[in-house]
Parts: C-alpha cells; structure tokens; sequence
C-alpha cells in the first residue's frame, strides 16, 4: 500500500484536535444542531437526514425544524398525512417521495412499535428512503451508539488526508470502521461536515490557510488557494 509511510506520520489526534480548533466559528453540521436545539429522538433524527438528502443545509435545516416543531412524535406525524408533510417540506428536492417515506415510517412506528422508533439499524434500514448514511447519523446522534456516518466530506477528506485510499463513500465507511478510534465514530462526521464545507472543500480547498498544511499530504488536490 502505497500510503504506509503517510499513515506512520499522521497523528489522528492531533489532526481533529486542530479540526475542531479550526471548525469552531462555523455552525455545526445540520443534524447535531437540530439535535441541540432539542430534536434528538431517533425518529425526529431520521426525519430531518430524509429531508435532507440531496439538501443543501441552509435550505433543510429549516425546513426540518418547522416541521418537527408541528409533529415531534411519529403519531403526529402520521396524522399529518402525506400532503401534510408534503406541503411543510414543498421547497425541498423530491419533497413528494420524501412526504411519502416520512409518513410510512411515522405510521409503522405508531402502529408497530408502540409509538416510539427503537435504536434498531436493522429496522431503520428497513424504511423505503432510508441508507446506511442517515441510519448511522441518526443512531449515532440520537442513541450515541458508535457508527460511522460518511457522507461525501467525510469521504473527499478522509481521502485526501491518505487516512483512507477509498473510491465511494460506501467504502471509506468500512476503511473507517477498521482504522479510526472508536472515540472519533460519532464525532467524525461532526467535525467533517463544516471542514469541508469552509475549508477542505470540494473545488480549491483552502490549503494555504489549513492549519494541517504541514500534515497533510493532499492527495489528488490539484489546485488549492
Ligand atoms: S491541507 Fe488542504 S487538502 Fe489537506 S486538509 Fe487542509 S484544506 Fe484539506
């Protein structure tokens, strides 16, 4: 493997350290701040990631947050009825499909589990809608269980940094999940998200002002300002 000698030199520690020194003016990634601002059940956790699937933040996060504030419970929820949902969630992307798959899952949680969605991945993955990414970030938020959610910073980063040599998001989950410290799962995606959103970012990354210039071995950056 050709990444050996950049694997002996970089320091995970270290390098999130200075990663939340670095991310701390920026707002949180959309789910953690959904979650402190009291949206923290599994249920209301795996609402908000539908909606935001293929969001940008800025326009989900809102969005979200109006509608967990009109129906917190699965019970609710399914009393919306999918026009319901649908009309909170209108400026989103494929907000129909999404109303759609909010309210099943609202109602087979109502129906089936007593009202209340269990930290259960094999029955998150179970709902039409639902991926290995939202599964894990909504248990990892809202249960504190440790899995890792990769979304496509947490991939391009993870990458770059040579931590990881992984082509799809899919796989750098698993190159994770073997590698980085179980105290970093949940925490990760957390610190990744706004990274590289404002500094690590897709198209010209901010290297020059990174404060791991010297660390990191920037692999496959081209251009970087
Ligand atoms: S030096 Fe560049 S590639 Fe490396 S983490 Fe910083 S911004 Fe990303």
């Amino acid at each position: 493997m050709g990444g050996m000698s950049i694997e002996n030199n970089f320091d995970i520690d270290l390098v999130l350290d200075q990663v939340a020194e670095a991310v701390a003016p920026y707002p949180p990634a959309a789910m953690f701040e959904l979650a402190e601002k009291g949206f923290a059940t599994p249920f209301q956790q795996l609402v908000a990631c539908i909606i935001s699937i293929r969001t940008r933040d800025e326009v989900s996060l809102p969005v979200a947050e109006k509608l967990l504030a009109k129906a917190p419970t699965p019970a609710e929820m399914a009393a919306l009825e999918p026009a319901g949902i649908d009309e909170q969630i209108a400026s989103c992307p494929f907000h129909e499909r999404k109303a759609a798959q909010i309210h099943a899952i609202a109602v087979a949680v109502a129906d089936e589990h007593g009202g209340t969605l269990p930290c259960d991945r094999e029955l998150l993955l179970s709902f039409a809608g639902v991926g290995p990414k939202c599964a894990n970030l909504a248990l990892g938020i809202a249960c504190n269980e440790p899995f890792i959610s990769v979304d496509i910073h947490v991939h391009r980063i993870a990458n770059r940094w040579g931590y990881v040599q992984a082509g799809t998001p899919e796989k750098t989950m698993v190159a994770l999940a073997e590698k980085l410290p179980r105290r970093y799962w949940i925490d990760i995606n957390r610190l990744l998200v706004p990274f590289g959103k404002h500094i690590c970012t897709g198209r010209l990354p901010r290297c020059s002002t990174c404060p791991l210039f010297n660390l990191c071995p920037r692999v496959d950056v081209g251009s970087y300002r």
